[in-house]
């Protein structure tokens, strides 16, 4: 064994109630699809045999210093909260302090059943796991904040989905921590109040340690939560399950399940085909944000001594959290259209551009790439009103002499399309990697206008998907 992972696990050392402790499921072919060794190396992980990566990383050797655990919690589902869910397929190996001083958690995602299986086989298919792969690292060449990808493994094991027999994969991916609302909400719901504030104070130590108690650390995940969720927007980003167990209380986007870039603007924009009433709908995301930090509150209140000043303090921290969203928003798009330092009154000229998108089924990422040269208008049908919005938008920015510079970093040239995912993963089935290597070279450099020219094309109508499925 070549592979050293220097492991410095604190989760692990934590009551017996908050994990049940047990390795992985090993699988019968592992065949390395992928492994990110710049990040690797971030991890101080020493690797080098492909062989060694790959029983590893699909879970068939343990390595030294690994104290794999299923993590326990509950969760809103779609607004319907299920008491007990935990990792029902993910087994957290440990935790590493990284090159930059961050303690990271390092999971394998579809590494067999654990007692929080319930019905589902503990396992992934291939398709989900190059998905979140790829989404995850253009997420983070993004500069948005995220889980990542540190190794894809082919289990060589089928895998039964509603399509039928699919090639199974285990994921490796990389976390702040894998704290989530629903691990607050398990112990609260359960009024096991020395376990919630043993938890709080975990929590506080490992990402918040400047905060002062529950409330401080409510607050600081409500602004997160908020920065992270103005973030997506200003990307196109739909989540698309933004359960309570899917918030991360670190700020980071975790759980890519049936997640997509939007091609054509649309605020209404919903891919996963389980979403029926349209809950995690792009434009919803900022309230849904709220929803779920409200749910946090409700959680950590349960600690505290004198409740009803702690329900003052939560819904006062709560409510703060639109005025925060707003102002991130408004950051964000207005450096979209080269504006430093956006006002409210900037706000109708994003609304108004925004509004012209969603009418004409403008492509969000290549309108904001273009805005400034001759191809803006060909974006949109209405011509003459696009341009009279981009004379109000001269007007407004002659006073910007930034206003390009701005613009070249914050308007992304290349996004994770979902017609080149889906190809991608129909490639990768039928065993070549070559579109899997193409979109993840090009998505390193998100913001570099002589991006793939093929990669950046929106789909045509035959190339459209539709909804992206949860059969994950
Ligand atoms: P998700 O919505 O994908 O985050 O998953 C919700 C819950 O279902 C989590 O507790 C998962 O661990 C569990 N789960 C999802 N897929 C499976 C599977 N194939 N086998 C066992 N548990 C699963
Ligand atoms: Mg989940």
């Amino acid at each position: 064994m070549t592979l050293h992972i220097p492991f410095d696990n604190t989760y692990a050392t934590l009551p017996a109630g908050f994990y049940t402790a047990q390795p992985p499921t090993a699988v019968k072919a592992p065949e390395l699809l992928a492994f990110n060794a710049p990040l690797a190396a971030l991890l101080g992980i020493n690797a080098t045999d492909p062989a060694d990566i790959a029983t590893v990383f699909a879970g068939n050797t343990v390595p030294d210093g690994a104290a794999p655990l299923a993590q326990l919690y509950a969760g809103h589902q779609f607004g319907n909260f299920n008491p007990q869910l935990g990792d029902g397929r993910a087994l957290l190996l440990g935790e590493v302090i990284d090159q930059s001083g961050t303690r990271r958690d390092i999971q394998l995602k579809g590494s067999g059943p654990t007692p929080y299986s319930r019905m589902g086989d503990g396992r992934a298919w291939l398709g989900p796991v190059l998905r979140e792969y790829v989404v995850s690292e253009a997420m983070h060449a993004l500069g948005i904040p995220t889980t990542r990808a540190l190794a894809a493994v082919a289990s060589g094991e089928p895998i039964w989905r509603e399509q039928g027999a699919l090639p199974g994969a285990v994921l490796t991916r990389v976390a702040a921590s894998h704290l989530r609302v629903g691990t607050f909400q398990v112990f609260a719901h359960r009024g096991q109040v020395e376990d919630l504030k043993t938890l709080t104070d975990y929590a506080i130590a490992r990402h918040y340690p400047q905060a002062d108690g529950p409330m401080g650390l409510l607050a600081a995940v409500c602004a997160a939560q908020a920065e992270l969720v103005a973030a997506w927007m200003a990307v196109g980003f739909i989540h698309g399950v933004m359960n309570t167990d899917n918030c991360a209380i670190s700020g980071e986007t975790i759980d890519y399940g049936p997640c997509a870039f939007m091609d054509a603007y649309d605020e209404a924009r919903v891919f996963s085909s389980i979403d029926q009433q349209g809950r995690y709908a792009f434009g919803n995301q900022p309230r849904i944000a709220v929803w779920n930090c409200a749910q946090l509150a409700t959680a950590l209140i349960r600690q505290m001594d004198d409740m009803d000043a702690a329900v003052e303090d939560a819904t006062a921290i709560v409510h703060a959290m639109p005025g925060q969203l707003q102002a991130a928003w408004l950051k964000r798009f207005g450096a979209k259209l080269g504006l430093s330092t956006p006002t409210p009154e900037d706000q109708p000229l994003i609304e108004d551009l925004l509004a012209l998108m969603q009418t004409d089924g403008a492509d969000f990422t290549n309108t904001f790439a273009a805005l400034g040269t001759d191809t803006a208008q060909d974006q949109f049908t209405d011509r003459a009103a696009f341009a009279a919005w981009n004379a109000r938008w001269q007007a407004r920015t002659a006073s910007e002499p930034e206003a390009g510079a701005l613009m070249a970093r914050t308007n992304q040239r290349i996004i994770p399309r979902n017609h080149r995912m889906e190809q991608m993963i129909e490639a990768a089935v039928a065993g070549d990697m070559a579109p899997f290597q193409r979109e993840i070279a090009a998505l390193a450099t998100p913001f570099d206008p002589a991006s793939d020219p093929d990669l950046m094309r929106p789909p045509t109508t035959q190339e459209i998907v539709p909804a992206t499925f949860c059969g994950t």
